[in-house]
């Protein structure tokens, strides 16, 4: 399968981790939109948050708790973050790997604030 996502699991392409465990890998986003982004997937491929929640609803657990080890180990959890996941085209998805964007390091803005 030609996913950029699995190519980055496979170590096809190179990354800077920041977490990983049986199911789950962290890595920087190359292209950062907050002093902190990071992106989480699951090990498993699927396309986007709607397919994910159909096939394979256990991931969100997995991820989750990924995202809870990371952020309170590095600190994250502290000063706070936000989590983005963005489904198909319109909503901004450019990788069809379930992904889950983990922004912080600074002040967010948008969504109220
Ligand atoms: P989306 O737009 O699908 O929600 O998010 C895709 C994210 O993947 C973007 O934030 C983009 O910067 C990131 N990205 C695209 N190509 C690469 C890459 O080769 N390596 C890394 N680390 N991130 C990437
Ligand atoms: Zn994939």
């Amino acid at each position: 399968m030609d996913c950029l996502f699995c190519k980055i699991l496979n170590d096809d392409i190179p990354s800077t981790k920041v977490f990983e465990n049986e199911n789950v890998l962290g890595f920087v986003d190359i292209n950062p939109m907050a002093k902190k982004h990071f992106l989480f997937i699951h090990k498993e491929h699927t396309t986007d948050i709607n397919d994910l929640t159909l096939t394979q609803p256990n991931h969100l657990v997995e991820v989750f708790n990924a995202i809870h080890s990371f952020t309170t180990d590095s600190g994250l959890s502290k000063t706070g973050f936000r989590v983005v996941t963005n489904q198909g085209r319109e909503g901004g998805q450019t990788v069809f790997h379930t992904h889950f964007h983990v922004l912080g390091g600074e002040q967010l803005r948008g969504f109220g604030s």
